[in-house]
């Protein structure tokens, strides 16, 4: 595409109204900047109040042609828009690294965990197939159809800046729904360029709305009466406010938010496997990820492996994408860094014991930027700041566990309910796991387990508000509604020949 945001990036990012790439009128503008190099890459625009109505009115009309419209015709539009993302992702990919920092092959991962979902949207006929019973009383027949909703929302987090927007407008307006979407603030340029592919694959005009902003955005759209469903993926303060008021309008809401994961291992578990698994899991994206497992329950003799664990990490560096021999990349602003800087101080002033201590990195040549190292701390209680704070940076804890049964309860008395996995080799303690542990997705010797998005994304407690989880079935029961119908057939009245009909009453 012309003057594509790969090509060249703007002073300042444009909305995409009406099918109109255009500059905000606004006053309010942020640096959107490199965390390697502190380099300012553009400046996202905070939409204004009628920047915002122009989008959802804008939406709401093309919602009127759009919710009839062939379901294979849909189906094509993603069809082709998977094959742009595959063709682009190395470019979109690259876009995730210079605004996130992402190494290389984790912004690859971002991309194609994105690319699944419009997967799974090109097949969306099979999702609406509504159902039928014939005779529920004598000649009455039920059946059901079902419908979209309308004008639907979605409030992206930094972290994966092509994954979640993915997670959201595709599905929505396969099933027939127009999109506004309100990308992370921290993050536009990569949700830009997904706008503009999805454009280029023949999108019709007015069915995704690019507006850029932060909480008066957010709140307006929130608030507005022509919005109906709101998707949020976000921290735990914002989905509760998120969640709060959309249902307080009366709209439709699911807020995924913050999560604190946990791994258990157990003494049978293979111990170089498990080492080499809660590396990766944990400070992978320097732990930016709402999967991340930032605790390891070490059960029983695991807890002999600490040291082991130590030297692995010791191993490990944060670098710029560039390098492949980076492991992470830096966090995403100096506020970041500054916040799990302060959360390691107070952990050791907490008594908790810093077996490695990440706090004082620099990368030659990068000196600017956000790095925070790879950090371990054993002998840490869960009444500890470091344990009931989401943390979001390369900090990985080790709480000792005597029994599986009181690592169960550990996790059990925790608020959140993200993701959680078990290394063993014993199958009956794979089962009792995942039998009483609650948390919504769980892994068996697989350290993060996300679903496919023909399953559901399904966090559990305080890491989801909301009743229909993300892609997969549940959100496709989000974006639509279901109408039922009933009829009566009178047999007598059928015309027979070439103008046969069929009365209904
Ligand atoms: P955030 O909550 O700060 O921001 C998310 C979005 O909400 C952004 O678009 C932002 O502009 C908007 N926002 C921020 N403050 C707001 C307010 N007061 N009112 C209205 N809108 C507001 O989250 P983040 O820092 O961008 O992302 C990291 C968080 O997201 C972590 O807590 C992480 O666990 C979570 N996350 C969860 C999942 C999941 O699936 N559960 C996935 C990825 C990230």
């Amino acid at each position: 595409m012309n003057n594509s945001v790969s090509q060249a990036l703007p002073k300042v990012l444009p909305l995409l109204i009406d099918g109109e790439w255009r500059a905000s009128s606004s006053a309010h503008s942020i640096p959107v900047t490199n965390p390697a190099t502190q380099d300012v890459l553009t400046n996202v625009p905070f939409a204004t109040a009628e920047e915002i109505d122009a989008a959802v009115a804008s939406a709401k009309e093309k919602f009127e042609t759009w919710k009839s419209s062939s379901v294979p015709n849909r189906a094509r539009i993603m069809l082709k828009y998977q094959a742009l993302l595959k063709e682009h992702q190395e470019e979109i990919a690259e876009l995730i690294s210079q605004e996130l920092g992402k190494t290389k092959e984790d912004a690859m991962g971002d991309v194609w965990r994105g690319i699944e979902v419009v997967e799974h949207a090109a097949n969306i006929a099979s999702m609406l197939m509504g159902e039928t019973v014939t005779n529920v009383a004598t000649k009455i027949d039920t059946y059901s159809h079902i419908h979209p909703v309308g004008v639907c929302v979605g409030i992206t987090p930094f972290n994966f800046p092509a994954m979640i927007p993915l997670w959201m407008f595709p599905l929505a307006i396969a099933c027939g729904n127009t999109f506004v979407l309100k990308p992370s603030e921290q993050t536009p340029i990569t949700p830009t360029r997904l706008v503009e592919l999805f454009e280029e694959a023949g999108a019709p005009k007015g069915l995704l709305q690019l507006v850029h902003g932060g909480q008066d955005q957010v709140n307006q759209l929130l608030d507005h009466p022509d919005t109906v469903a709101v998707s949020f993926v976000g921290s735990v303060p914002v989905a509760k406010h998120i969640y709060r008021r959309g249902t307080d309008n009366l709209k439709r809401v699911q807020a995924f938010a913050g999560a604190k994961n946990h791994m258990v291992v157990m003494p049978d578990a293979q111990k170089q496997q498990v080492i080499n698994n809660i590396v990766g899991a944990s400070v992978g994206a320097a732990g930016q990820r709402c999967m991340a497992i930032s605790v390891v329950v070490l059960v029983g003799e695991a807890q002999q492996w600490k040291q082991d664990l130590v030297a692995a990490f010791d191993n490990i560096k944060p670098g710029p994408w560039q390098d492949e021999k980076s492991a992470f990349g830096p966090l995403v602003s100096e506020g970041s860094k500054q916040r799990v800087l302060k959360i390691i101080e107070d952990g050791k002033a907490e008594g908790a014991q810093c077996l490695l201590d990440g706090s004082d990195f620099t990368v030659a040549g990068y000196e600017k930027g956000n790095w925070v190292g790879p950090t371990i701390f054993a002998d840490v209680t869960t009444d500890m700041q470091l344990y009931t704070t989401e943390i979001f940076g390369p900090v990985l804890l080790l709480v000792n566990a005597d029994t599986l049964e009181d690592a169960i309860a550990l996790i059990n008395a925790n608020p959140y309910g993200n993701g959680t996995s078990i290394f063993t080799a014993s199958g009956a303690a794979a089962r009792k796991y995942t039998a009483e542990i609650q948390v919504g997705q769980v892994g068996i010797n697989v350290p993060i387990p996300v679903p496919l998005p023909f399953f559901s994304f399904t966090g559990w407690k305080n890491s989801f508000f909301g009743d229909h989880h993300a892609y997969g079935k549940q959100a496709v029961r989000f974006y639509t509604k279901t109408q039922t119908i009933t009829s009566r057939w009178f047999e007598d009245d059928i015309a027979t020949g070439p103008n046969m009909s069929i009365n209904l009453r």
